[in-house]
């Protein structure tokens, strides 16, 4: 799934390669996402400007010149392609295709658990999709004190607390167990006995691992023009993720005695990390 790394950027290849321009059509192959693609979809965006592009949580907001933004969301398994020319072949799952000024944008999804819709922008914020988001990763607002207290009042184990869009938003599935390696701390320890150094220790280690994702993904983007125009995701960096029985990066310690990197599932989700790293 497309998790905030990504998400950050697909927008920053539509804002350089499609960027400011006019939407001159839009082909929808296929109305029935998460939540239906509202029928009055191309009246309200064509012959609009685009003016800016924005990520709030995994969420891509393209604001137009009438006021209007439209909110995209990959859901599990969506691509997004851009090319120079009309799309000579449709495949299976193409959505949707908006044509502009500056080329064409192809969302393919196979399962569908996405969203394209529109808003009046300055009523964003209300919007049922975003107006329960938690605070941004990287929003200065966000400290160890805003953590503390919000883990205190969570009976959770802290995996599943990372995991609460909420708190902080965009923290996925990946980059949870990622960001508890890094920090050194057990997923199944309660969040609320997490102490204050220690949610100073977790801030900047989700900061870490999502800005490293977030420029590995910039520094593949030049490449990202691949036969199909599609955008890859980057799962090459993760250091437990996936990686059952295999040896941490930052462990001594004999995998034939210990293990290596265990697997559980916590809240139905798979949480990976290292016992002998993580307390
Ligand atoms: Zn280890």
């Amino acid at each position: 799934m497309p998790e905030l790394p990504e998400v950050e950027t697909i927008k920053t290849a539509l804002a350089h390669s499609i960027g400011k321009c006019v939407i001159k059509g839009l082909i929808i192959n296929n109305y029935r996402l998460r939540l239906p693609v509202p029928h009055d979809m191309s009246e309200k965006i064509c012959h609009q400007s685009i003016i800016d592009y924005q990520r709030r949580a995994k969420y891509i907001l393209i604001h137009l010149s009438n006021n209007l933004s439209l909110i995209w969301h990959m859901g599990m398994s969506g691509r997004v392609k851009i090319s120079d020319t009309k799309p000579t072949t449709i495949e299976k799952h193409d959505h949707i295709i908006l044509e502009t000024t500056n080329g064409w944008v192809t969302y393919n999804d196979a399962r569908r658990f996405g969203v394209f819709t529109y808003c009046e922008t300055n009523r964003l914020n209300e919007h049922p999709l975003l107006k329960k988001i938690g605070l941004e990763p990287f929003d200065e607002k966000l400290t160890d004190a805003y953590l503390r207290n919000r883990f205190q009042k969570k009976n959770v184990p802290i995996k599943v607390a990372l995991l609460d869009q909420e708190i902080v938003t965009g923290i996925g599935n990946i980059y949870a167990s990622e960001t508890l390696y890094l920090a050194g701390i057990d997923p199944t320890r309660p969040a609320k006995d997490i102490s204050a150094d220690e949610c100073g220790i977790l801030l900047s280690s989700f900061r870490k691992v999502l800005s490293d994702a977030i420029a590995a993904g910039g520094s593949t983007l030049k490449d990202y023009q691949k036969p199909d125009g599609s955008l890859g995701y980057f799962q090459n960096l993760h250091c437990v993720y996936n990686k059952t029985g295999q040896k941490c990066p930052q462990c001594t310690c004999d995998i034939n005695q210990t293990g290596g990197i265990r697997k559980i599932v916590q809240a139905g989700r798979s949480s990976f990390f290292c016992p002998q790293k993580q307390k």
